[in-house]
């Protein structure tokens, strides 16, 4: 591969893993699996050792993964809180303990212990008492979640220990907890949390600490920061003297002495795994004695005298008995596999999505197949192949369909993807519903799947504007089973509560093409308002920065149609909030107030996305290109071309010393 092919894929997975890492770390409800997105992020590195010039200091393999949400106070740790080395086999996790014994001289003691799923947390303690806890954030800054923290009752808040000690492990949730939630949430039509890992990240970063009181969040404490400094030389000793202080340490650990028992240990727990009372995704192993740690040394993200090894997806074989299509919100037709119901990774799973028609005939997935199902990373259950030597003859070859199943419309093929054209097609009607209504866009508790499903089929609703006027059916809804006067009220008041939403959740949920909630904010927070969204002309858009040619057509044109128009006239007419409500406090005396700026290169200590927020929240605006009309280019280490055309074009230049500068004086 030349280097400008390779360049190219490395931007691309970037972007990608970065759109993941935002589903996950910040919505804590990520889209694909953690193996789909550990394959990607296994290619950037391949592509990193190929190709070591592709490496910036802004680099995902630079960086811990994950953000400070707002809402939160920030508490900067005073030792980084790092991730793990991941290897997903164990020819590669022999291959890393053989390295360590090399460069050591000799086998040593390594500490195998759970990988528990969760949320890492930091709990800092000053003259015996709890000071604050805090997650890991971005490795540097975390949030301060002590009062949510507080909640889980068998957390020491007094210790018998003088002067400073900061401890750090996992929170979880029993899969007894998330079991036992999760059927809450259904009786409420609440979306299901995916795995427990979500579920406690969710609770322990909600705003409102009733919330984690009421999830039954558990704690494992793993490391004893400064423990040299107290005295301890062994990572076990200071486990031990973590018990003893009263903090819950995971008591499958245990010593290996050499790669023999590591390897029993791993094989042991992979089986046991299933019988334990919480989510572990791997064994993590680490080397026993302080003194090495130095010797082997870190990289930017992880200690090189640790690795996590993670299971491999899990994989069953079940029946295919039925192909089944839905239609999206765009009409997109999505086949599914019905499945004989089969327990993979602590779920049942009955359906699996099988993507499209090529998809399927690669597979060559037929109905009556015996085929393997894998749940990777324990989210989302996917058909891996199907068992060709099973087969007696009785086994349907593929056939897509021609027509939609629900309005028998005739169906256009784009690529690979069929599409229904119908707008009124009654299925594109409900999910388009179901999406405006769901938790990231005007988040309307209640009004999930189901519930939209049926409040169609009885024709109390139809286009989004109906959500606004279901009011009026009120008496006839708590007619119907499953519904009384209590439960038709409140989704009433959380109809009514969406009308005050600030605009990116309204432009999230109208699911404009190619528009997700990354864009809506940015979209939001830029226009303030919808009506000039709606007027925004097609090069204002592309000026955007991560808005091209694609996105700004898809949004110009959507507001270019009468249907649009009308659909926000009458969300006006019920007096749905179209104003952005974040924050608008901009000042004129702000440096960068009505200055348009350009970002180049790679900054030490914020990203691109944080530097061009700042710009914002002065009341700037940044864009992708140098122009005449640009005030300022903001120069980072290894810029592009931008400085070049920035210099011919006069352009005032900011470097991070001055930008820091700026940032920190605005303080
Ligand atoms: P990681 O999950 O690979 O491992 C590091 C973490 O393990 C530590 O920070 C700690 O919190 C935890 N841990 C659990 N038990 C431990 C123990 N006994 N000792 C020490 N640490 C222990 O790394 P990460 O940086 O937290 O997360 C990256 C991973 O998250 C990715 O590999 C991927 O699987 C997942 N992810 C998934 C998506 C997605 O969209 N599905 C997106 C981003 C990240």
């Amino acid at each position: 591969m030349e280097i400008f092919e390779a360049k190219k894929r490395y931007d691309e997975i970037t972007k990608l893993l970065e759109k993941w890492s935002y589903e996950y770390y910040v919505n804590d409800n990520p889209s694909v699996s953690d193996s789909e997105y550990d394959q990607k992020y296994e290619e950037l590195l391949r592509l990193e050792k190929e190709f070591p010039s592709l490496v910036t200091r802004n680099s995902l393999s630079q960086r811990v993964g994950g953000v400070v949400l707002k809402g939160f106070k920030k508490v900067t740790h005073e030792r980084q809180m790092l991730s793990l080395a991941d290897v997903f086999n164990k020819d590669e996790l022999i291959e890393w303990v053989n390295k360590v014994y090399e460069e050591l001289g000799k086998e040593v003691d390594i500490m195998c212990e759970l990988k528990i799923d969760g949320l890492a947390c930091s709990l800092v303690y000053n003259d015996n008492h709890l000071s604050y806890a805090a997650t890991r954030g971005d490795g540097t800054t975390g949030e301060d979640v002590t009062t949510n923290v507080l909640t889980i009752r068998n957390i020491p808040t007094i210790v018998n220990k003088e002067g400073r000690l900061e401890v750090r492990g996992e929170i979880y949730m029993s899969k007894a907890s998330l079991d036992e939630l999760n059927e809450e949430r259904e009786k409420e039509n609440l979306p299901l949390f995916a795995n427990a890992r979500n579920a406690a990240a969710g609770s322990i970063r909600n705003l409102d600490q009733a919330v984690a009181k009421s999830r039954k969040l558990d704690g494992w404490w793993y490391y004893y920061i400064d423990a040299t400094r107290d005295g301890f030389s062994r990572h076990s000793d200071s486990l031990d003297a973590l018990d003893k202080l009263g903090f819950k340490t995971n008591h499958e650990r245990r010593l290996a002495h050499n790669l023999k028992e590591i390897l029993a240990y791993v094989d042991e727990y992979t089986l046991k795994r299933d019988d334990l009372a919480y989510d572990i995704d791997g064994i993590v192993l680490k080397v026993d004695e302080f003194k090495y740690y130095d010797d082997l040394g870190y990289t930017a993200k992880t200690p090189k005298w640790a690795i996590a090894y993670k299971f491999p997806p899990k994989e069953v074989s079940t029946k295919l008995l039925d192909i089944v299509f839905t239609v999206g919100r765009t009409g997109k037709i999505t086949p599914n596999a019905v499945l004989e119901p089969v327990r993979v990774a602590g779920s049942l799973v009955s359906r699996a999505t099988l993507h499209n028609e090529d998809y399927i005939k690669e597979k060559d997935l037929r109905v009556g197949d015996t085929v393997i199902i894998r749940k990777a990373g324990d989210i989302i259950p996917e058909v891996v192949s199907s068992i060709t030597s099973r087969r007696d003859g009785s086994e349907l070859p593929f056939e897509m369909i021609t027509k939609c199943p629900y309005c028998g419309s005739t169906l256009i093929k784009k690529d690979a993807l069929h599409f229904c054209p119908n707008p009124h097609c009654p299925s594109r009607k409900v999910e388009t519903l179901i999406h405006f209504a769901s938790k990231n866009a005007m988040d309307i508790e209640g009004m999930g799947d189901k519930v939209c499903e049926q409040l169609f089929n009885e024709n109390f609703l139809d286009v989004i504007p109906s959500i606004y006027n279901l009011y009026t059916h009120k008496e006839e809804i708590i007619e119907m089973d499953g519904w009384s006067n209590k439960s038709v009220e409140k989704l009433l008041e959380a109809i009514d509560n969406s009308k005050k939403n600030s605009l990116e959740r309204l432009i999230f949920g109208l699911g404009i093409k190619e528009v997700g909630e990354k864009m809506s904010k940015t979209l939001a927070k830029r226009y303030k308002d919808i009506d000039s969204l709606a007027n925004a002309s097609l090069e204002e858009l592309m000026e955007i920065d991560d808005v091209g040619e694609v996105v700004a057509k898809s949004i110009y044109e959507y507001f270019r149609n009468e249907l649009s128009q009308n659909l926000i006239k009458a969300l006006k007419s019920y007096n749905v909030n179209t104003l952005y409500l974040g924050n608008t406090n901009v000042n004129e005396s702000n440096f960068f107030y009505n200055k348009k700026c350009v970002i180049t290169g790679s900054f030490e200590r914020y990203s691109r996305d944080e530097i061009s927020n700042f710009i914002e929240s002065e009341g700037g605006k940044t864009s992708s290109s140098v122009s005449k009309n640009t005030n300022y280019l903001i120069l980072g280490k290894d810029p592009g071309s931008k400085l070049e055309k920035a210099k011919a074009l006069n352009v005032e230049i900011i470097d991070e010393e001055a930008l820091y500068k700026i940032i920190d004086g605005s303080k």
